[in-house]
C-alpha cells in the first residue's frame, strides 16, 4: 500500500529539482552564459556521474553568490514545494559555499531565510530551514556556521552535510556543542558513508558514526542511519532517545551504498516504532519522491499501519512543530 507522504525532512535546496527552474534567470541576472540548452540537458549534466560532484554542484553555487540570487533560490524553493502538496518541509543549504562574492555565511544564511519566508507567506506551508556545515570545513568555520544556528534561536536547525568518510561527526563536535543547551534543533548525516577499506569492519564504523552523532553531537535526528535496522541494540537507543531518522532509501541505492532497499528494513523500523520517514536528498539528479515510494512500496509492501506510520512521522519527527 502507497503512502501519501506530506512533508520532507531531508531535503538539499541547492540539489533539488527548484534549481532546474530558476537557473536560467539566475544566469541572466549574473550576466553569466548560461551554458544548457533544454530543461534536459540540466537533468543530464547533474545525473552524470563522470562529472566531479563538486563541478558538478559549482555550475548552481556560481551563480549564487549575491542576496538577490539566494532570496529567488528560498522562495522558489517553498513555491515549488507547494505545488507539489507538500504542507511543511526542511529545506537544508550550507552558507559556505555562498560566500565567493563578498557575502557573509551570516549574509547568505538571512538572504536564503527570507526568501523562504516570503515564501510561506505567500504559499502557505511551513517551513524549517535547516543551516548546514559542509563538512570538509575546518572546525572554525563550523563553529562559525553553529553560531548563526544559535542566533537564530530555534528559528533554524543545524545540520552536518557531505563527506561522511573522510570527515566523520567528531570533527565538528566543538561547533555541536555550542549548539547545548539552546533552542537549536541538531540533525547530521550519520550511517551513510565511511571509507571502504577495511571491509570487515564497514558497517561497525557506520553504526559508530550514528553514535557518535547521538551521544556526543547530541542529534534530535539522524540523517541516512543506513545500518540501522539491523542493529537491535542501537535501535533501542533511537527509540529511547527518541531521535528520528530521515532515510532516503534511492539515493542510497543510486549511489551504490545498498544493494537493495530491502537492506534498509524499512518496514522493521516502522514496526519498532522509529519515527523513520522516507526522502528524496537531492531531487534535481536523484530519484522524485514519486519512486521512492513507488520503489519502497514495491519492495515493502507496506501494510496499512506502516502506510500511517510513514504519513504521520513526517509531523511526528518534524523539527518544527505545526498544527496539521
Ligand atoms: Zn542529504
Amino acid at each position: 500500500m502507497r503512502p501519501e507522504i506530506k512533508g520532507l525532512l531531508h531535503d538539499h535546496i541547492d540539489g533539488s529539482s527548484v534549481v532546474a527552474d530558476i537557473l536560467p534567470a539566475l544566469y541572466a541576472q549574473a550576466k553569466k552564459k548560461y551554458p544548457f540548452g533544454a530543461k534536459e540537458d540540466i537533468l543530464e549534466f547533474f545525473k552524470n556521474p563522470h562529472i566531479d560532484i563538486v563541478k558538478r554542484f559549482s555550475v548552481i553555487t556560481d551563480v549564487l553568490q549575491t542576496r538577490e540570487s539566494l532570496e529567488i533560490l528560498g522562495f522558489n524553493y517553498v513555491k515549488r514545494r507547494a505545488k507539489e502538496g507538500y504542507s511543511y518541509i526542511e529545506g537544508k543549504f550550507a552558507p559556505q559555499y555562498h560566500t565567493k562574492r563578498g557575502l557573509t555565511m551570516r549574509g547568505a544564511t538571512d538572504a536564503i531565510v527570507q526568501g523562504i519566508r516570503f515564501g510561506e507567506k505567500e504559499f502557505g506551508i511551513s517551513v524549517m530551514p535547516v543551516v548546514c556545515i559542509g563538512r570538509e570545513a575546518d572546525e572554525n568555520t563550523g563553529i562559525e556556521i553553529a553560531k548563526i544556528a544559535v542566533e537564530y534561536d530555534g528559528e533554524i536547525a543545524l545540520d552536518l552535510v557531505c563527506d561522511e568518510a573522510n570527515h566523520p561527526p567528531e570533527k565538528h563536535l566543538k561547533a555541536y556543542a555550542l549548539t547545548f543547551g539552546t533552542n537549536v534543533k541538531r540533525d547530521c548525516h550519520a550511517g551513510e558513508w565511511v571509507l571502504s577499506e577495511p571491509k570487515e569492519t564497514y558497517k561497525k564504523r557506520l553504526l559508530d558514526n550514528i553514535r557518535t552523532a547521538i551521544f556526543d553531537l547530541r542529534c534530535h535526528g539522524i540523517g541516512h542511519a543506513i545500518p540501522l535496522g539491523s542493529d537491535k541494540e542501537l535501535m533501542r537507543i533511537v527509540l529511547g532517545e527518541g531521535i528520528r531518522v530521515a532515510g532516503c532509501p534511492l539515493s542510497n541505492l543510486r549511489s551504490g551504498l545498498i544493494e537493495s532497499v530491502r537492506d534498509l528494513h524499512i518496514d522493521r523500523l516502522l514496526d519498532a516504532g522509529v519515527v523513520y520517514t522516507m526522502n528524496s536528498d537531492d531531487d534535481l539528479f536523484l530519484p522524485p519522491m514519486d519512486e521512492v515510494i513507488s520503489e519502497c512500496d514495491a519492495e515493502h509492501d507496506f501494510s496499512k499501519i506502516q502506510v500511517k506510520k510513514l504519513e504521520e512521522n513526517v509531523f511526528r519527527g518534524a523539527f518544527r512543530k505545526i498544527q496539521s
